[in-house]
This record gives structure tokens, C-alpha cells and sequence, in this order.
């Protein structure tokens, strides 16, 4: 197949071409590296099922595939921060331009969606199950990526009762791995980068928030499986169910580096969800998909490259 891959510079997008191209279709990968890097996918370039666009979602664009990938947004909050009128134009026109793309060429599309749909989940509501309408701040300093992300589902929920385009909505809970920019700003990367620097973990609160990591190879296989199988639209939750608080996780990357960063405690984001956790049940039950790999192996895999990055 020839398969449409938008945000396909990113973290998650460029582990997804590889995996699809590694399974023999060819890949257009759409990106306008606000958060991506050509160093993501630089082993691509050069291969015949390779081709690279320089694009931004906002804007319309035509391309004959048979399936698209819908990741293109900047995932982390002082990305997404940095410019929020653009960061809901991206999830909001981008979604338009996608799924008016998929209804003229009669093409599936996935949108990456995210727990942050859930917003600050309420009593009662954790773990957190597709049936949840969530708790969101429409006029915070979240709402750009938030509400633009529910604004998107609703985009494709729309589509697909009004002119039938076949959807697959996945809800991705915090996922890391390898090919995260360190200077990201989100968790994972922050807390690997402070600690093999020497530099203090930057703790948010008290770090009694939880939040549940996924390896980003768990993720991407059940993006696969979602996209080949015919009987489900979504939304699907995706994500690891371990769930563990900021201050474990600071605890652990502690531990597998051996760093004697001390840490420091800063003070905590507007809106800032206090637990997220994945029920998963629909995803095991409908995809036969659960992540395999756990926060420790992850981790061991993901402190590697992190080091490769800093000795340059
Ligand atoms: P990322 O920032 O590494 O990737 C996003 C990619 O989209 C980047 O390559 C960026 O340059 C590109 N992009 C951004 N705006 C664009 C635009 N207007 N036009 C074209 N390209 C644009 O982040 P990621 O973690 O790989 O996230 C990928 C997708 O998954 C995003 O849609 C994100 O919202 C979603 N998601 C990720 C997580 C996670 O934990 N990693 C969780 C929930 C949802
Ligand atoms: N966090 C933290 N220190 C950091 C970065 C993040 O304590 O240096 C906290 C943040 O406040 C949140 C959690 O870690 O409670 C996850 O943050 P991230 O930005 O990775 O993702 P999200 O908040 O979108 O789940």
C-alpha cells in the first residue's frame, strides 16, 4: 500500500514509517518540522519507498494513498504552548484537510488522538475508559491541544456518519522511547537528560500525580493492528496500564543511572491532570493488543540513546 504518514519527522511518526516500510509499502511522510527532525528519518531518504514532503497540515494538499496517518501536532505542553493559535489550527484544519483528502480518494485515516481528551478526570473516572466524556478546561493554557483534539474527533466522527469515510480514532496515553527530542519538555526526556547531566529532576508539585508510559514500539504495533482490522472505528485507548507517580518515575531514572542529580521541586502547571491511567479492555478485547514492554525495560532502552545524543 501506499500509505500517507503527516507529523512522519516526529518522535512516534518516524518509528511508525519504519515499521511500515519495514512491512514492504511505500511511505509519504508529510511534515513541517516544527517539532520533528530530517534526523528522524535521515536513513529513510534515499530509499524508493520513501518520499518526504514538506508540508503543514493547515494547509490543503492532494496525494494519491491508500491510508493516512494522522499524527502532525506538537505533543509536549511547552510546545504546544508555545504558539496555541497554531497548535488548534493544526489539529482542527489539519483534521479537515485529512479527512476531506480521505473522502475524495476513498482512503482509511487514523487520527492520533490522546488521553487528553479525559482532561483532569473526576471521582469515579480512573482508570480512564473510552465511555468517559472527560474533564476539560475549554479556556486554559491545556485547552489549544485539548479542545483541539476533541475538536478533531468530532471532525472525524462527523465524516464518517455524513459521507461514510472509514475513520480509526486511537487515544495514545504518555508514550516515550527513542527519537524524543531532549529538549522536548515532556517527563520522560526532562527527568533522563537532568539526570545523566548531573543537573536537579525537576519535579512538578510533589510528584504525587500519576501518569502510565507506554514504549513507543508497543504503541506503534498497536497503531497496526487498528488500521488492519475492519470492524472497529475508535475511539480505542492505547497506552501502558502500569500506572506510577512522577515522583517513582524520577525515583527509577534515578536508579538505572546511577546519577546523584538531587531533586527539585518546582511548582505545578495550570490544569495539570492529577491521575491517568489507561483502561484497555477494549483494546485487548477488539485488537488482541497489550504493550509488552515495561516502564524498566523501556527505560533501559530509551537512557542509551539519550547518552548517544549528549557525547554528540
Ligand atoms: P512530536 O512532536 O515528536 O511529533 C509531531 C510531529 O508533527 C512533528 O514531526 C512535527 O514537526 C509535526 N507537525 C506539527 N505541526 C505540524 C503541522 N502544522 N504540519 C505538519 N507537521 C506538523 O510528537 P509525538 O509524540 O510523536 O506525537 C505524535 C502524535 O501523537 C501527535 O498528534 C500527538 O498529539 C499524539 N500523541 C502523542 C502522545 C505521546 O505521549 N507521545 C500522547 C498522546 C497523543
Ligand atoms: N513533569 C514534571 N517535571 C518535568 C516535566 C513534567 O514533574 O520536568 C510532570 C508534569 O507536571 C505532569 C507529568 O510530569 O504531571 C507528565 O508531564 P508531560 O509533560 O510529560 O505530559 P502530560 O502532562 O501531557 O501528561
Amino acid at each position: 500500500m501506499r500509505i500517507l504518514v503527516t507529523g512522519g519527522a516526529g518522535f512516534l511518526g518516524s518509528h511508525l514509517c519504519d515499521s511500515l516500510i519495514a512491512k514492504g509499502h511505500d511511505v509519504v511522510c508529510l511534515d513541517n518540522y516544527f517539532t520533528g527532525s530530517k534526523s528522524n528519518i535521515a536513513h529513510l531518504i534515499g530509499n524508493p519507498n520513501f518520499e518526504l514532503m514538506r508540508w503543514d497540515v493547515i494547509d490543503p494538499f492532494k496525494v494519491e494513498v491508500d491510508r493516512i496517518f494522522n499524527l502532525a501536532c506538537p505533543a509536549s505542553p511547552i510546545h504546544y504552548q508555545f504558539n496555541p493559535i497554531k497548535t488548534i489550527k493544526t489539529s482542527v484544519m489539519g483534521s479537515i484537510n485529512v479527512l476531506g483528502l480521505a473522502k475524495r480518494i476513498k482512503a482509511r485515516v487514523f487520527q492520533a488522538s490522546t488521553s487528553e481528551i479525559y482532561g483532569d478526570p473526576t471521582e469515579g473516572n480512573h482508570p480512564q475508559v473510552e465511555s468517559y466524556w472527560g474533564n476539560v478546561n475549554p479556556i486554559g493554557i491545556r485547552s489549544c491541544y485539548d479542545e483541539g483534539k476533541r475538536c478533531a474527533e468530532t471532525l472525524f466522527f462527523d465524516y464518517h456518519r455524513m459521507h461514510g469515510v472509514d475513520i480509526r480514532v486511537v487515544r495514545i496515553f504518555n508514550t516515550y522511547g527513542t527519537r524524543m527530542s531532549p529538549g522536548d519538555g515532556r517527563v520522560v526526556s526532562n527527568f533522563i537528560c537532568q539526570a545523566l547531566r548531573g543537573d536537579p529532576i525537576t519535579i512538578y508539585g510533589d510528584g504525587q500525580q500519576t501518569r502510565s508510559f507506554c514504549y513507543a514500539s508497543d504503541l506503534i504495533r498497536g497503531f497496526e493492528k487498528m488500521m488492519d482490522q475492519d470492524e472497529v472505528t475508535g475511539p480505542v485507548n492505547m497506552g501502558n496500564p502500569g500506572e506510577f507517580t512522577i515522583l517513582e518515575l524520577a525515583e527509577t531514572i534515578l536508579r538505572i543511572t546511577g546519577s546523584k542529580s538531587p531533586i527539585l521541586n518546582e511548582s505545578l502547571p495550570q490544569d495539570d491532570p492529577k491521575q491517568r491511567r489507561p483502561d484497555i479492555s477494549l483494546a485487548m478485547k477488539a485488537l488482541d493488543w497489550e504493550p509488552e514492554i515495561s516502564l524498566e525495560e523501556g527505560l533501559r532502552e530509551t537512557i542509551p540513546y539519550f547518552e548517544g545524543l549528549m557525547k554528540g
